[in-house]
């Protein structure tokens, strides 16, 4: 049997998303045979992971700093009439850099694995409201023309973007998803950026 701190860390390697028993060993005995500078310079940047990656107050996305809003949120050039709503941080960023879009973003959270009532609580459904309606009150001085979901093309994607126009309605500000060409079933993050760019200049 390994040792208890080799069998702690495959525990704990295993837990990761896609990786089973036996990647999560070979990536401890990857470890244990890097030189010490190394191995700390890792746990230094474990542990600022959460001390020093905040989450934006306005759209969540990650970022570091002594501010409370990312730079996207901060930035005067965004166009402050357009948000898009994202699934996670993946998707913002694939969107950020296929430099198509101006405006600012909300990340939803997610993913979810189905449209149950439990589920859906797991996304920031309150805290996209109040952000539309009042976002001055998270310091960002917009005034929402339109709402861009740019949610997953997968079936629980479709199915959120269903809910969420639904709600979003109510509010009277025109809503938009992106046009067709994203590969079905396939996620945002990995749309190569001419895809991206074809899908957004398609919304409607
Ligand atoms: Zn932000």
């Amino acid at each position: 049997m390994y040792p208890k701190t080799i069998r702690k860390l495959i525990e704990i390697f295993s837990k990761f998303p896609g990786i089973g028993q036996k990647t999560a060993t070979r990536f401890v005995f990857y470890l244990l045979k890097q030189k010490k500078e190394d191995i700390e310079e890792f746990s230094k940047f474990l542990k600022d992971l959460k001390e020093k990656v905040k989450f934006c107050k306005f759209c969540f996305k990650p970022f570091e700093g002594e501010k409370q809003l990312c730079e996207i949120c901060q930035n005067p050039a965004r166009d402050l009439t357009k948000i898009c709503i994202v699934e996670k941080e993946q998707d913002l960023e694939a969107i950020e850099n296929a430099q198509i879009f101006n405006g600012l973003y909300f990340v939803l959270g997610g993913p979810i694995s189905s449209i149950s009532k439990e589920e859906l609580e797991k996304l920031r459904v309150k805290e996209l409201f109040e952000r539309i309606k009042s976002p001055e009150k998270f310091g960002v001085f917009g005034n929402f023309k339109e709402i861009i979901l740019a949610l997953n093309p997968t079936v629980t994607g479709e199915a959120i973007s269903i809910y969420l126009e639904k709600k979003l309605k109510k509010l009277g500000k025109k809503i938009t998803r992106l046009g067709k060409g994203l590969p079905s079933g396939g996620e945002l993050e990995y749309a190569d950026e001419e895809t991206l760019k074809s899908a957004f200049e398609g919304r409607k």
